[in-house]
Order: structure tokens, then sequence, then C-alpha cells
């Protein structure tokens, strides 16, 4: 790959492919890049410019009817530093064509119907970068593990999100999944840093301990989780991210890679631009009266 900053394409190495084992994933590795924490700020700050280039072009074609989209899914442990890419990768791109949805533990009208009825008004319009910070993988994930949800019914929902990830996918919506994957010891150290500072101490939740304590049942349904949904259309990637730095720009490159398979060109304009500027200079003389 043509880069200074990367050895290899971190998209090829981070996609999940056949035969794919979590356990076998390195929490602490830099797939792709023997740089660090400065020259990873530096390169985020660089592609940056590049995201918002493509995610402008993107909107500017929707405008005339381009239905392309895309919809970025984060799932992780608490404190892998969901909201850290967040912040930092998306922070730069423009807002009106930005859709952010944190999804919470259900409310009971949520609860009343089926799991994807939240999401689906959620999944980003035409020329819109949507975000998904927890998702409907929630409901095979905490759900599971918790036995909020069956054995027959967690079934059931792996074969209907592969079809609503499908259904989505024709409507021109590209897809990609992505776990950041943290280690249980990063993870308490994160925890703990948080409670030892009071800046900090506002994001500290005693519920995460509650979820900690099923680590490996996580793990476990993370596997199958990817391995039942990872498709073409609708691609896993683990990111490794014991390093902050690292998850931030590789998810960055994510992005980028798939904003580019999308391929948005500035649109044709649909009105006949010499006759927009003649009827512009036939406007010259305007002034404010008085
Ligand atoms: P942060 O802690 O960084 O603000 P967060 O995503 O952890 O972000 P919280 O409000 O702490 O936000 O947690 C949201 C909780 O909602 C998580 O414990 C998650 O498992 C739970 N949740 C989300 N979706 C579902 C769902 N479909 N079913 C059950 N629980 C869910
Ligand atoms: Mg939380």
């Amino acid at each position: 790959m043509a880069s200074e900053f990367w050895t290899d394409d971190p998209t090829r190495l981070l996609r999940v492919g056949r035969g794919f084992e979590l356990r076998d994933v390195d929490p602490d590795a830099t797939p792709g890049t023997d740089s660090d924490k400065q020259l990873g700020r530096d390169e985020l700050e660089r592609q940056a410019q590049v995201l918002r280039g493509l995610q402008e072009k993107l909107f500017a074609q929707s405008r005339l009817g381009a239905r392309g989209r895309l919809l970025v899914v984060l799932q992780a442990m608490d404190a892998a530093g969901k909201g850290g890419i967040v912040n930092h990768v998306f922070s730069q791109t423009e807002p009106y064509g930005l859709a952010l949805t944190a999804f919470k533990a259900p409310t009971e009208e949520e609860r009343a119907h089926d799991f994807l009825w939240r999401v689906e008004p959620r999944v980003p319009g035409p020329g819109v970068i949507g975000v998904f910070d927890r998702s409907h993988y929630e409901d095979v994930l905490v759900q599971r593990v918790h036995g909020l949800a069956g054995p027959e019914e967690i079934e059931r929902r792996y074969g209907a999100i592969i079809d609503f990830e499908r259904r989505i996918a024709d409507d021109g919506v590209r897809i990609v999944k992505i776990m950041l994957h943290v280690s249980p010891e990063e993870q308490a150290e994160r925890l703990l840093s948080r409670l030892d500072d009071p800046e900090k101490r506002w994001k500290y939740n005693p519920g995460d301990v509650d979820e900690r304590v099923h680590w490996p049942a996580y793990m476990e349904a993370f596997q199958t989780a990817i391995e039942r949904t990872n498709a073409e259309h609708a691609p896993w990637f683990v990111v490794p991210a014991n390093a902050k730095w690292y998850a931030r720009v590789a998810v960055q490159r994510i992005v980028i890679a798939a904003l580019q398979e999308l391929g948005p060109e500035w649109p044709e304009p649909d009105f006949d631009v010499a006759a927009e500027r003649a009827r512009l200079e036939a406007t010259a003389d305007l002034r404010w009266p008085g």
C-alpha cells in the first residue's frame, strides 16, 4: 500500500475472513503499521481532509437523486473507545451529513416491538454517513449473555439481521461493522482511571463491572454474531483497540475505503449553467434601498 504510515492495508488485515477466531486477535497489535502514537495522530489529521472530501461528494450527489450512503456499526465492550472514535474520526465531518445514533437499553415501548423496529428509522438516508454507537447487535450480545431472549429467539435474530442488512444494502447502504477489541486488563485500567480522575468520574458506570464479569460469555457471543452475520455486503472488521491511536486511525482508514468503494462523484447540475450566469448578471445592479 502506497503510504508512509501504512506498511500493509489494514482494511484487508482487519477484515473478518473464513475461519475467523476472535481469540486469535491480539488487542495490543497494530496490524499494518510500525508507527507510534504521534505519527498516528498526524495521520488521523491528514486523512480527515480526505474523509471530509468524500463525504461532501456523497452528500452532494444525493441532492440529485443518488441513493448511496454509509452505515458504520460500532460494537465493543465498555471503555473500548467507541466515544473516542466518534470524537476523533467523525468530528471533522460535516454535521449535516452525519447521523449518529447511540442505542441504549430499550424502552418499554421499544421492547413491545420487534428488535429491529427502533433500528429501521435510524438507517441513514441517501448521502449521509450513519454511525451506530451500539446497534441491533446488542440484541444478540447483551441479550444472549443475560438470557434476555431465549435461544430460539436469538437464533431467529441472526437470520433477521442478515435479511435486514441485505435489504438495506440493496437500497444503496454500504455497511461496515466494527468491533473494537480491548483486553480485559486494558478495560480494568481504563475503568480505574475513570474512577481516580474527578474529571472522568462521570464516565464511570458501576454497571460496567457487572458486565465485565461476563467477559468470556461476551467473547463467545461476539464470536458467534460475527461469524453468523459476516457477509460480502456487510463485512465485519475486528480492530485491536488497546492502543487508542491505532484504533482511531484504522477505523478512519476502513471508513475512507468504504466511501471510496461507494465512489461518489460531483453531480451534474440539473440547470443550465450559462443561463443561470446570465440571470445572475442581470441582477448585478441590485442595491439595498436607501
Ligand atoms: P458510554 O458508557 O460510553 O456513555 P454506552 O454505550 O456504554 O456508552 P450506556 O448508557 O453506559 O452507554 O450503556 C448502554 C447500555 O444499553 C449498555 O449496557 C448496552 O448493553 C445496553 N443496550 C443497548 N442496546 C440494548 C438492547 N437492545 N438490549 C439490551 N440492552 C441494550
Ligand atoms: Mg457505558
